[in-house]
């Protein structure tokens, strides 16, 4: 009998189940990769096989032009791999398509989590508390500083400087996968019905989310409108085309921004945000300290971001913890 839990390997650039000789997210290329989500800092091409919720697969193909090997799992559907391992996809609650992966190998369960959060998000399936003996969580926002405020404040405010400028525009930074869509859903839920505008780079993201059932409302391009058709809109673009000569195009345009590192003061001045959004797409300190109460695992192991302070707390409650240094996912743009 081999020692409890050494069938996961986890290595500085993924988690290897040993006995399947299968990689969690690798970041390089693999024969066969179990994928959490379609964010580049989990998802890659080049992998022989990829097996992922069909929302990541069609995401994936988009971004990176590959669709060969690819294999489906829906959610809720458990496939079988080597060396009896059985892998299990499970709402994460974070961008279309993403999925906590379960393994179960002789008797032992882990959980992956990928990227989550437990807010609801209509662009999303939310996350579902599954138990396991070790529960390998993100801790992108790992530190008690981090709470995000209720979604419906930040439109608020963003509704609210779009009604004090209705001769100008309302420029919002956010990643073009999952970020953008939740924003306009978001907008769309708090009855803001107008016409929203897109940079050319948002594009298929969008329609990808529309094909799967994300109602999006009014979107138009950028390129195919006059300034004067934008006054008192708002225009979705990526965070680097904020600062870049495309808006020059835009009617007099407040910049704003929506990440959950608008928190930081410092980072919204650093890229000239004058309207910082606070909207995360990853658990907060409250909701990661929940969500290890909630799935109770003997064992937490913790990743991705800041796992000093989670390790902290899992020790002051007398749960066993351990920190992984996985690369390249210290500090998530989002
Ligand atoms: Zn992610
Ligand atoms: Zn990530």
């Amino acid at each position: 009998m081999s020692a409890p839990f050494s069938w996961i390997r986890p290595e500085p650039w993924g988690v290897q189940i040993v006995p399947a000789d299968v990689w969690i997210d690798p970041g390089r290329a693999v024969d066969r990769a179990l994928v959490t989500h379609g964010h580049a800092d989990h998802a890659r091409g080049g992998h022989g096989e990829t097996i992922a919720t069909p929302e990541t697969l069609a995401i994936m193909e988009l971004r990176y032009n590959t669709r060969e090997g690819a294999v489906l799992v829906e959610y809720g559907e458990s496939i079988k791999l080597p060396g009896g391992v059985e892998a299990t996809y499970i709402p994460a609650g974070h961008v279309l398509g993403s999925a906590q992966i379960l393994l179960e190998h002789a008797g032992e369960r882990v959980i992956i989590t990928g990227d989550y959060k437990r807010r609801p998000d209509p662009t999303c399936a939310a996350f579902r508390v599954t138990p396991c003996d070790i529960f390998i969580t993100e801790a992108t926002f790992g530190l008690p500083v981090f709470t995000h405020p209720p979604i419906e404040d930040e439109m608020a405010k963003l509704l609210k400087a779009l009604g004090e400028n209705p001769d100008g525009s309302i420029l919002v930074g956010a990643y073009a996968l999952g970020k953008a869509q939740r924003v306009i859903a978001e907008l769309r839920a708090a009855g803001h019905s107008d016409p929203i505008y897109l940079h050319g780079a948002m594009e298929k993201m969008c329609r990808l989310y529309e094909e799967h059932g994300v109602e999006l409302g009014d979107l138009r391009l950028v390129a195919d409108h006059s300034k004067d058709d934008m006054r008192g809109a708002i225009i979705v673009a990526p965070p680097s085309a904020l600062n870049d000569r495309w808006s020059r195009r835009l009617p007099d345009p407040i910049t704003a921004m929506a990440s959950g590192w608008m928190r930081v003061r410092g980072r919204a001045r650093q890229r000239g945000v004058q309207l910082p959004l606070v909207i995360s797409d990853h658990a907060d300190w409250n909701e990661l300290t929940a969500t290890i109460d909630e799935v109770n695992p003997a064992e937490t192991w913790i990743t991705h971001g800041r796992e000093e302070a989670l390790l902290r707390w899992c020790e002051l409650g007398q749960r066993k913890a351990r920190a992984l240094a996985l690369v390249g996912r210290e500090d998530e743009d989002e």
